[in-house]
């Protein structure tokens, strides 16, 4: 991102004006933003695919973003939100969906486990568990965080120097995306067993295709999300089974927003909302 673009891809509002042949939202609406702008024209778009567009632009990536009092954007771009829904548990609504998506990639959610406890970790296992994943194992470093996880649901929180049992789990997320976090991956995974690659925050990783091969895993990616994790997020959301407000460690007003970026620095903090406005 290069400045001075405007950030925020994370957003809940209120619809306040809307534009001609605008038929879906009235000035009133609560809407959470989808900020993936898809072409709808390559490959990946006709079918279905907007999530791993070829040409797509992200509202607060290369777009303007949501941290600014008014937005202007595509009604495709919004969904409905029940007002019921506080505004500040409403911007849960992406990450969560980035959840909803990761979990849609995998079938057997008998004996989970996600490497990484940070917000889309714990996002993940807010939608495995919606999902109805049985048992869900979560590896974090920070212990408010594991302590956060069993809040959640998490069966186990365990830290990175605990063992973690091999050949166990059915399905394991990697978080993370270190060569470290891979391997633990690929070798807690029970034969027939899949990973889905959700974080790649720290480069290329090597994979073990020995064991791939001798043990049939199944190695899969998961980049953001499409319209339908987002309703299925805003559905949990709305259902009240995950707490929100636990996930929302700080909130603070536009004025104090160096401070926000100053609270989410720190590991302890999972979720630091900015209020852009009044609401
Ligand atoms: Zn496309």
């Amino acid at each position: 991102m290069k400045p001075p673009l405007v950030i925020g891809h994370e957003m809940a509002g209120i619809v306040e004006k809307i534009g001609a042949g605008v038929d879906g939202f009235v000035p009133g609406d609560h809407v959470a933003l989808n900020p993936v702008v898809a072409c709808s024209e390559c490959t990946a778009c006709l079918r279905g695919r907007y999530n791993i567009c070829e040409k797509a632009t992200i509202i607060g990536f290369r777009l303007p973003g949501a941290a600014q009092t008014k937005l202007v954007v595509k009604q495709k771009q919004l969904h409905h939100v029940p007002p019921t829904i506080p505004l500040h548990h409403a911007a849960l609504a992406e990450p969560l969906s980035v959840g909803v998506h990761a979990v849609s990639r995998a079938s057997d959610l008998e004996e989970v486990l996600i490497i990484g406890g940070g917000t889309i970790g714990l996002c993940v296992l807010a939608a495995a568990k919606a999902a109805g994943a049985a048992r869900v194992t979560v590896v974090e470093p920070v212990p408010s965080k594991r302590a956060l996880a069993l809040h959640l649901g998490a069966t186990a929180a365990l830290s990175p120097d605990e063992p973690v049992a091999e050949r166990f789990f059915s399905t394991c997320f990697d978080i993370v995306g270190r060569p470290a976090t891979l391997g633990l991956a690929e070798g807690s995974c029970m034969s027939g067993g899949v990973i889905v690659v959700v974080g790649t925050a720290f480069g290329f990783s090597e994979v073990n295709t020995p064991r791939l091969q001798r043990y049939e895993l199944t190695l899969l990616g998961s980049s953001i999300f499409v319209d339908d994790d987002m309703r299925q997020a805003i559905g949990i959301l709305a259902s009240g089974l995950f707490d929100a407000e636990a996930f929302i460690t700080g909130q603070r007003s536009l004025d104090e927003a160096f401070q926000a970026y100053a609270d989410a620095s720190d590991p302890a903090n999972v979720k630091t909302m900015i209020r852009m406005g009044n609401n």
